[in-house]
């Protein structure tokens, strides 16, 4: 008797559409404004830009109408906050 193949390695590549992921923020990454850790990265059609939480709020409104994309990871700072003083 026959039974139906099943294959578990096509359900496990099975993922959500992956997104171009190449430009992730690290520790090395500074806020143009202020140097301080960025936490946005913001890609334009002529470059890219980086800001910590204050400068992209602050300049959010301007960003957000000439921005390509946006990499928001700002998520982090919820993490890290008990480590900085
Ligand atoms: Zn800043």
């Amino acid at each position: 008797m026959e039974t139906a193949t099943i294959d578990p390695e096509v359900k496990a590549s099975d993922e959500p559409e992956a997104e171009d992921e190449t430009n992730i923020l690290v520790v090395s990454d500074r806020c143009d404004q202020c140097g301080a850790q960025a936490y946005v990265g913001v890609l334009l059609g002529n470059g890219d830009l980086m800001f910590c939480s204050h400068h992209f709020n602050k300049y959010k409104t301007g960003i957000t109408a000439a921005a390509v994309k946006i990499i928001d990871e700002r998520w982090k700072l919820f993490n890290q906050r008990r480590n900085v003083e």
